[in-house]
């Protein structure tokens, strides 16, 4: 992994110590900062590649600065990661939908969370921007987006347009976890008025038809789905 830009936006002395330790001992160039406001200024001056932001900060809170980020199109390439308690599901919820790409739950582990940074980077752009792929393979997976086929170690399975859609977005993004919410405005096609709202329904269909055990498709309790990156 190439040197990154990194600000950490954390109020909790032992933790932000942490992670600049580690993050810098990957290689990174870090920033930090332990409030609010003023980690939103420190960001907009750097200018980073990946942000680690804390939700319950002093100044301005973590959703505030995260949709501050995303709003702003000089830094639509700078990546968000969450970092939540346990307790906050909601918030987690509400951070993924104001594009937020992951989220780390307290209590980590370093080794956890540097493992999510790099993954986060590695992916590199936002999601929005490689979605558009016409080959998606994720081990024994294989979405061909022009033919519109989708196999599973060769075996090909008939998916529906939507359970196509939702299954691409997953699949473009393994690892990452999306809401309900963002999954269904961004499988939402010109047919919106036709589609189930429900996308606890699409994701069963795609299941059942996959047969892969255990699914390949993982259920994020009170967040939402992702899709298996270990595979
Ligand atoms: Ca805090």
């Amino acid at each position: 992994m190439s040197n990154k830009k990194v600000v950490i936006i954390e109020d909790e002395p032992d933790i932000l110590e942490v992670l600049n330790y580690h993050l810098k001992r990957d290689g990174h160039e870090v920033f930090t900062a332990s409030d609010g406001a003023m980690g939103l200024a420190l960001v907009k001056r750097e200018m980073p590649d990946l942000v680690l932001l804390d939700l319950m900060l002093p100044g301005m809170d973590g959703l505030e600065i995260c949709r501050t980020i995303k709003k702003d199109p000089q830094m639509q390439n700078t990546l968000v990661i969450m970092l939540t308690a346990k307790s906050e599901e909601s918030d987690i919820v509400l951070g993924l939908g104001l594009g937020a790409d992951d989220y780390v739950a307290k209590p980590f582990s370093p080794k956890e969370l540097t493992a999510r940074v790099n993954a986060v980077l590695r992916r590199g752009m936002p999601a929005k921007m490689i979605e558009k792929r016409e080959r998606i393979d994720v081990g024994a997976l294989v979405i061909d987006s022009v033919k519109h086929k989708v196999t599973v170690a060769g075996r090909e399975v008939k998916l529906t347009t939507t359970e196509f859609r939702v299954l691409s977005h997953l699949a473009s993004n393994p690892g990452r976890v999306f809401s309900r919410e963002q999954l269904l405005c961004r499988t939402r096609g010109d047919d919106a008025a036709v589609i189930d709202r429900n996308i606890d329904v699409h994701i069963r269909g795609i299941r059942k038809k996959m047969e892969v055990e255990p699914p390949l498709i993982e259920t994020i309790r009170g967040v939402g789905y992702r899709m298996a990156d270990h595979i």
